[in-house]
């Protein structure tokens, strides 16, 4: 069986022909760097470049791995949540190519494809625990198995990919700020600041990096941005987002997987992410704890994530009368 999948949910315009035995015949992800100048993403533009830039790489997809169209069995896209404008623009283009190839259209819940993305790398026994953490979401979820998957955590304000955008920006560096944050980090001192850690204390699994981006703005305020402040800065706010992430995942497991064997994987783009991965590498020496991740190519927005998630759960649930949903969750998946 082919798959072609299309992902369109904010600034990447991404097109994979998947089979279902795992193999990747065509993966193209077209970053949009039309935002850059703008210092974060413009939802109208990004819905005209996924409309100019779709169309091409969906016959280069073609092209490369030598599929004709006709060939394909099911198609899908992401259908929520995202932009409005780009889930339109991927989830009708996708559509069409289904009926006018008379084959089912299977929408797809972009935030179920990051939680799914690791086992497409991995053996993953349940339960199981996922931190998601991208530049629109910070979650934990809690897997009794790939059908089961329940929303345990959620940041109340900022997503940590925002906050790092965020800081960059108050710090004068380019955007997208995670990467120039980490590079920065490098050289700091993570000690030289205070910041504080929100809702650390509270009973729950909620996140909130609202607040820490406005500490940063208040420092910044009182020092001069040069190189060295730059370096501390973003080297004391990536320990304290460390700590925050890290807090939260050990009342998880306190609260969900007490004594058993666990492992707990880590999607979406701020995955990528070396600092964290080293303290979450810290976690996993203290706790009886294995962390896990997709592979790079499946970390930040992309449409492999998308037909693996079809692959493995939704081939027999077609369904051309669904609605884009942008605030669409993981309970409401059932379209
Ligand atoms: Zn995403």
């Amino acid at each position: 069986m082919l798959v072609f999948s299309v992902e369109t949910s904010c600034d990447e315009t991404s097109v994979c022909i998947m089979k279902d035995d795992k193999t990747i015949l065509s993966h193209i992800v077209h970053s949009q760097e039309i935002h850059k100048k703008y210092g974060g993403v413009v939802p109208e533009l990004a819905s005209r470049a996924h409309l100019e830039i779709l169309q091409n790489i969906t016959k280069k997809a073609l092209k490369d791995s030598g599929i004709r169209i006709g060939e394909i069995n099911l198609f899908s896209a992401t259908c929520g949540p995202g932009l409005i404008g780009g889930l339109l623009i991927g989830s009708t283009f996708t559509k069409s190519l289904a009926i006018g190839n008379n084959k089912p259209f299977i929408p797809i819940n972009h935030l179920e494809a990051h939680v799914l993305s690791s086992f497409y790398s991995n053996e993953i026994k349940f339960p199981h625990l996922c931190l998601l953490i991208t530049g629109g979401h910070t979650q934990i979820y809690f897997l009794e198995n790939t059908n089961n998957i329940m929303l345990i955590g959620e940041t109340i304000d900022d997503a940590v990919g925002e906050a790092f955008d965020k800081v960059a920006k108050i710090l004068g560096l380019p955007y997208p700020g995670g990467h120039e944050i980490e590079k920065k980090a490098l050289e700091g001192n993570e000690n030289s600041f205070e910041l504080p850690l929100p809702l650390i204390k509270e009973n729950n699994l909620n996140f909130s990096f609202s607040g820490l981006k406005t500490s940063v703005n208040l420092i910044a305020k009182k020092n001069h941005l040069n190189d060295k402040f730059i370096r501390d800065i973003s080297a004391s706010f990536q320990k304290c987002v460390g700590n925050i992430l890290i807090s939260k995942l050990d009342r998880a497991v306190n609260k969900f997987c007490k004594n058993k064997n666990l492992s707990i994987s880590v999607v979406g783009g701020v995955a990528n992410n070396n600092y964290l991965k080293k303290c979450f590498q810290n976690f996993e020496f203290k706790k009886n704890i294995k962390f896990i991740y997709p592979p790079r190519y499946m970390m930040n927005d992309n449409a492999a994530m998308i037909a693996w998630a079809t692959i493995i759960k939704h081939s027999n649930n077609h369904n051309l009368n669904f609605k884009p949903d942008p605030r669409l969750t993981i309970q409401l998946s059932n379209f």
